[in-house]
């Protein structure tokens, strides 16, 4: 029977272990042929105007079919695309099929939206040459920069934030707008948000569990609103789920939002230019707080 030390204790490597390891060396294997084969696909999730209800933007969201292991979710095999070295040209596959879409949907007169939303993960953003490869991309796929939002999370800027601001301001220039993703869940103080050139702040779902509920968090999305206000950003809340969060946010002053109450991540066909949004006696909403 293997056995390793792992902090001090004794571990067997026992079925489930084994499993594990091998479910791993499956995803890495396969992930390596779908990218070889182009067999990554995208779904779109709206990111709609809370005023109007208008879809301002699709957020791209990379999906696989694995011959055995069926349909993947991207939890599971990003983290593992980091650490094998498969992030970069995953993320090439995904910006291109992303460019692409967009030059169809602004080709057709029925497309539900002008904009897309695309991941970037921090290895990616950290390639030297990538500002002038997505210039080029944008080019050869005839649409605007100015139309694509790159999303970095909090932790991919964190590390070396005078690198990540250079690289930042290097694609803002070329015209890409830059959000800032699952804001709050990072270390990131708010102190140094004023230094990037984000357009967009996205604040995590985290925030929104419990947010009819709990007072503290309530004041935290508050705060995170007006300072995105001071500082020139444009603020979207993930994860709505119900009429009552969005009304919550509503009345926060957040511009757009996101979330299962509007669409799970869907085919681009499905997604409407508008989406209905509740009148304000149909939720109960609370603010003494
Ligand atoms: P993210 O960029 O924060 O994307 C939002 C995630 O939240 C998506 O999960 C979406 O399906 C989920 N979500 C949206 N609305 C709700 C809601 O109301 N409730 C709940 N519980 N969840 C909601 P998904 O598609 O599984 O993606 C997870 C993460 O994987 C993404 O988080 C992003 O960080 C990463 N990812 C996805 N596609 C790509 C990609 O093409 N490249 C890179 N580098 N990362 C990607
Ligand atoms: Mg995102
Ligand atoms: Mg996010
Ligand atoms: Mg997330």
């Amino acid at each position: 029977e293997a056995k390793t030390f792992s902090r001090g204790s004794l571990v067997v490597f026992d079925e489930s272990m084994r499993r594990r390891i091998r479910r791993r060396m499956q995803v890495e294997q396969g992930l390596r042929d779908a990218i070889r084969d182009d067999n990554l696909f995208l779904l779109f999730q709206p990111i709609v105007c809370l005023r109007t209800g208008r879809v301002v933007s699709v957020e791209a969201l990379v999906r696989w079919e694995h011959p055995e292991l069926g349909r993947m979710m991207p939890e599971e095999f990003i983290p593992i695309a980091e650490e094998c070295g498969l992030i970069v040209p995953l993320g090439e596959r995904v910006l291109e099929q992303g460019f692409q879409c967009l030059a169809r949907w602004s080709a057709g007169d029925d497309s539900p939206t002008s904009g897309i939303s695309l991941n970037l993960a921090r290895n990616h953003l950290m390639m030297p040459d990538l500002p002038r490869l997505l210039e080029a991309e944008a080019h050869r796929a005839g649409i605007s920069p100015s139309d694509v939002h790159l999303e970095i999370t909090e932790g991919a800027v964190m590390p070396d934030v005078a690198a990540a601001r250079e690289r930042l301001g290097q694609l803002r220039k070329v015209g890409f707008r830059l959000a800032i993703d699952d804001f709050g869940t990072g270390y990131s103080s708010l102190a140094c948000l004023h230094q990037f050139p984000f357009d967009l702040l996205k604040i995590d779902r985290l925030f929104l569990e419990g947010l009819g509920f709990s007072p503290d968090r309530v004041a935290i999305v508050r705060a995170i609103t007006t300072l995105a206000d001071i500082l020139g950003f444009r603020v979207v809340a993930e994860g709505i789920e119900t009429p009552d969060q969005l009304a919550l946010l509503r009345e926060l002053g957040c511009d757009y939002g996101q979330g299962y109450y509007f669409s799970r991540p869907v085919p681009i066909d499905e997604i409407p230019a508008f989406l209905p949004l509740p009148s304000p006696s149909d939720v109960g909403v609370d603010l003494r707080c």
